[in-house]
C-alpha cells in the first residue's frame, strides 16, 4: 500500500482518510474511500494524477456522486472530487465551465442569457464532468448537443483539447472520454428568447418535483431507456413499485428510481437492482441496461 502522507501534506483539510460514501454520493450509502482528495484547481489535479501514477495508487475522479453506487467494501486508492474546480464564464454566445461546476448552473445561466439548448436539462444534480462522461440529458436535450470541446488530461498526464467530432458518444455513454480526467468544457448555443427559456426551465424543475422522489436519496434513473419504451413503465408493469430489499426501495413515486429509505447498504441496492432486472426480464423478455456505475467490488 502506498504511503499516503504526502497527500495529507499537500492537500491538508482537503485530504480525508476513510470518508464514508454516504458523504460524497447521492445514494448516501456504501463503504469508505481509502483517501478522498478535493483538489483546488487543474494544477492540483494534475499533481495528484502524477503522484498516483508514480506511486501505483489507483485514482478515481468523481463529480457529485449522483450516478454511482459505491460497494460496501469501499474504494481502494484515491478518489478525487472536482467540486472546487468551479469556475464558469459566459462569452461570445458560449459558456466555458470547469468540471466541478454544478450542471444546473450551466442550465440556469444559459437560459437566463438567452442561450438555447440546455434549459430542459435543468435540475440534473451532477457536475459538468459527470454530465460530459455520461452524456447526461433530459426531455430531448443532452450534454453533447451543445458541446464545442473538452479540455482533459490523458492517461499519460498530457493536456489535450478534444473537439466534439473527435469523441465517440451515444445515449448515456461516451466511449471517447474513457480514461481521461476532464477539466473543463466549452458549450456553444443558438440564440433563444430568454423569457421562454426561463419558462421552460421552470416547467422542467416543476415536473421533476412532481414526478421524482427528490425527498429521498437516490442516483436518479437506475436503468437506461430501452428502445421505444421506458424502464419505469416496465418496472411498474412488473408490479415492483414500492418493492423493498432491506433499506432499498423501488420508488412508489417513480418506478425508474431506487431510493435509500434511510438505512440502505450498497448490497441492498445492488440486490434490488438484480431483482428488478430479473423480474422485468421474466415478465417482458427485456433486459434492462444499468445506467448507474458500480464502483468497487460487488
Ligand atoms: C434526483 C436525480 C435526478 C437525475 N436526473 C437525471 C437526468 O434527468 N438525466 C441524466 O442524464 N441523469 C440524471 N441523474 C444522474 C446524474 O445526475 C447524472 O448522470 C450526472 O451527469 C452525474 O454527474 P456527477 O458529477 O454526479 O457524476 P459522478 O456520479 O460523480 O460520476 C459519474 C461518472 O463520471 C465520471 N466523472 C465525473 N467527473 C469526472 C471528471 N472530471 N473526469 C473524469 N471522469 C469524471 C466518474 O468517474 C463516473 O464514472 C439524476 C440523478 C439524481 C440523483
Amino acid at each position: 500500500m502506498p504511503d499516503y502522507s504526502p497527500l495529507k501534506k499537500k492537500f491538508g483539510e482537503h485530504c480525508l482518510f476513510g470518508e464514508p460514501a454516504a458523504n460524497f454520493t447521492t445514494y448516501r450509502a456504501g463503504g469508505r474511500a481509502e483517501v478522498l482528495v478535493k483538489p483546488a484547481d487543474a494544477g492540483e489535479l494534475l499533481w495528484l494524477t502524477a503522484w498516483c501514477r508514480a506511486s501505483g495508487a489507483p485514482l478515481l475522479v468523481l463529480g457529485r456522486g449522483s450516478n454511482v453506487l459505491v460497494s460496501d467494501k469501499g474504494l481502494a486508492g484515491v478518489a478525487a472530487l472536482t467540486e472546487r474546480l468551479s469556475k464558469i464564464e459566459i462569452s461570445a454566445g458560449g459558456i466555458t465551465a470547469q468540471a466541478g461546476v454544478l450542471w444546473d448552473e450551466v442550465a440556469r445561466l444559459s437560459a437566463e442569457n438567452g442561450l438555447a439548448g440546455f434549459e430542459k436539462t435543468s435540475g440534473i444534480p451532477g457536475s459538468v464532468g459527470g454530465a460530459l462522461r455520461m452524456n447526461a440529458g433530459a426531455f430531448g436535450q443532452e450534454t453533447f448537443d451543445r458541446l464545442a470541446y473538452v479540455d482533459a488530461f490523458s492517461s499519460d498526464g498530457g493536456t489535450v483539447r478534444l473537439g466534439k467530432k473527435e469523441i465517440a458518444f451515444g445515449y448515456r455513454r461516451v466511449e471517447g472520454l474513457r480514461g481521461f480526467t476532464l477539466l473543463s468544457a466549452r458549450f456553444e448555443f443558438e440564440p433563444g428568447e430568454t423569457a421562454r427559456l426561463i419558462q421552460d426551465r421552470s416547467c422542467v424543475l416543476a415536473a421533476r418535483e412532481a414526478k421524482q422522489p427528490l425527498d429521498h436519496p437516490s442516483a436518479g434513473s437506475v436503468f437506461k431507456r430501452p428502445p421505444g419504451d421506458y424502464a419505469s413503465r416496465l418496472i411498474d408493469a412488473a408490479g415492483l413499485k414500492g418493492y423493498k430489499i432491506g433499506g432499498a426501495e423501488v420508488s412508489a413515486k417513480h418506478a425508474g428510481f431506487i431510493v435509500n429509505s434511510g438505512s440502505a447498504t450498497a448490497a441492498d441496492i445492488y440486490a434490488l437492482i438484480g431483482e428488478v432486472r430479473a423480474r422485468v426480464k421474466e415478465k417482458t423478455g427485456i433486459e434492462l441496461e444499468l445506467e448507474q456505475i458500480l464502483l468497487g467490488e460487488f
